[in-house]
């Protein structure tokens, strides 16, 4: 597990930004966190750490954005979904287990399709900085942890 502490959005997008330097085709990021955390701020880093040049926005109103940088890219965001069930309409499946990186937004709303596999983030929100929990869920993300842990100086 890997805790850093950005001071300021721009930290949170340059933490974002790092990873999605290292994000490799299938991978999933689980953003976990209140409203307001910072997890649409994390997410528009990590798909600009994979090439995305396009303004990203949040999905919670679209529930899913695609993306196209050095591989595809999928923003989802479940906060406005009230029943997983919703999600074979949006293609949830696919997203996750087709080509291309999954990011997800309140993914405890998934249920049953919940992913196994995955890297989990959570961002605790503090009055100026975020409190940012990296813990790998599967072993194929250990490796990634490690070389972030490199890579970054958001020590807390
Ligand atoms: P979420 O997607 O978790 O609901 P957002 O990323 O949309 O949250 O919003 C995070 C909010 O917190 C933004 O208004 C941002 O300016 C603010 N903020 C303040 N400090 C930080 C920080 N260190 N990291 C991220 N966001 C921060
Ligand atoms: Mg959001």
């Amino acid at each position: 597990m890997l805790t850093l502490s950005t001071a300021s959005p721009e930290e949170t997008v340059e933490l974002g930004e790092k990873l999605g330097e290292l994000l490799a085709n299938g991978d999933i990021i689980c953003l976990q966190g209140d409203l307001g955390a910072g997890k649409t701020y994390l997410a528009k880093g990590i798909l600009k750490g994979i090439g995305v040049n396009e303004e990203v926005t949040s999905p919670t109103y679209t529930l899913v954005n695609e993306y196209q940088g050095e591989l595809p890219a999928y923003h989802i965001d479940l906060y406005r979904i009230s029943d997983y069930r919703e999600l074979y309409d949006i293609g949830f499946e696919e997203y996750l287990y087709g080509d291309g990186i999954t990011i997800i937004e309140w993914p405890d709303k998934s249920g049953s399709l919940m992913p196994d596999n995955y890297l989990n983030i959570t961002i605790k929100g503090e009055e100026n900085s975020r409190k940012i929990k990296i813990i790998p869920q599967a072993n194929k993300y250990i490796g990634l942890v490690t070389e972030l842990k490199e890579n970054v100086d958001f020590s807390s």
